[in-house]
């Protein structure tokens, strides 16, 4: 059966000015993301990862014009989302829902757990108010929240609990798509691989589409089907989560890679040691962003900037953006 693209970004640009001077004139840009393009199908997770500041976070802000993006172009089931009105925008943000990495910030401390609930669906008039109190018991059954916790305030349950509360805020539209930002980031792994398991389930039953952000790799790879590596607003690396995991082909890639823990204590890995901090958004370096980080960076790094590609080594999803793919393939080891 052929995909159904559900979200297409296309030349997304998301430039946050800088004002200064006496006349508070804009003197420079953030470019938080610059100038990058890719497609969500209908029913899969794709997952963009990368360290703090790549722009992982402002793009999926951007998709839901929390922040209105600078420029280019974000089709949802074939619509710009970009040029629609407020009403319209309003409308189909049912259909885009988000969930943060702290629900306690995003929950009504005064509300009931119930009230917040009830709330979200008449607001977006999902059901007829008399629906309402089973459409929440059953929404809260759907997260594992029992229905006798339903009248407790957010400060009443532990972040794993209200991280499933805000799924469940989140699922009482109908959503097709979930953002998911950094939703798992501040729980225990134990609380983490839990909620990971509910989010899978509860995309089969309904036939949910995620954009999964996270600065880890390693929590991407128990839900993803696709990876996107951002590193200073562009994307370096994108293919299926086993090219990813298995053929990875950038050094970014490698280095985030290389950072994850392995269980095993008699197996050795590589790792991978990245020089400095991410470079400022303001004034990325020229050519290769990664340039002043990448241990294999050469002259032509620093002029020219790589392009996204396939080589022949790689399955024909898989692209990254280095001048040296193909010099490097198989040199450095891949985490297995
Ligand atoms: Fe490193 Fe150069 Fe490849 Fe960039 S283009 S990742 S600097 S080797």
């Amino acid at each position: 059966m052929e995909k159904k693209p559900l979200l297409t970004v296309k030349n997304l640009k998301q430039h946050f000015p800088i004002k200064g001077g006496f006349l508070g004139r804009t003197v420079n840009h953030v470019k938080a993301v610059d100038d990058i393009s890719f497609t969500i199908y209908e029913g899969e997770t794709v997952s963009i990862v990368g360290e703090s500041g790549c722009g992982k976070s402002t793009t999926g802000r951007a998709i839901l014009r929390l922040d209105e993006p600078t420029s280019g172009e974000v089709y949802f089931q074939g619509e710009n989302v970009l040029t629609l009105s407020n009403r319209k925008m309003r409308k189909l943000r049912k259909e885009m829902q988000i969930i943060f990495q702290d629900p306690y910030a995003s929950l009504n401390p005064r509300q009931t757990v119930k009230q917040i609930l009830e709330e979200a669906l008449a607001i977006q008039k999902v059901v007829r108010k008399k629906e309402r109190n089973d459409r929440v018991l059953d929404l809260l059954e759907k997260v594992g929240i029992a229905a006798y916790q339903a009248d407790r305030y957010p400060h009443e349950f532990s972040g794993g609990q209200r991280q499933r509360i805000g799924i469940a805020r989140a699922l009482s539209v109908d959503p097709k798509l979930i953002i998911c930002d950094e939703a798992v980031s501040a729980l225990d792994v134990s609380i983490q691989a839990q909620v990971l398991n509910l989010l899978k389930s509860l995309q089969k039953e309904f036939k949910l589409t995620y954009l999964f952000i996270s600065h880890d790799l390693g929590v991407v790879r128990h839900i993803s089907d696709r990876i996107i590596v951002m590193y200073l607003g562009k994307i370096v690396e994108t293919g299926d989560k086993h090219s990813i995991f298995e053929n990875p082909q950038h050094p970014y890639t490698k280095a985030l890679l290389s950072a994850i823990p392995v269980p095993d204590p008699e197996r050795k890995k590589e790792r991978i040691i990245l020089k400095g901090d991410v470079p400022s958004p303001i004034n990325p370096p020229s050519g290769c962003r990664f340039h002043t980080r990448c241990p294999f960076a050469t002259d032509l790094c620093k002029t020219k900037e790589p392009v996204l590609t396939t080589e022949d080594h790689m399955k024909e999803s898989h692209q990254a953006a280095c001048h040296y793919i193909n010099d490097f393939a198989g040199k450095i080891p891949a985490h297995n």
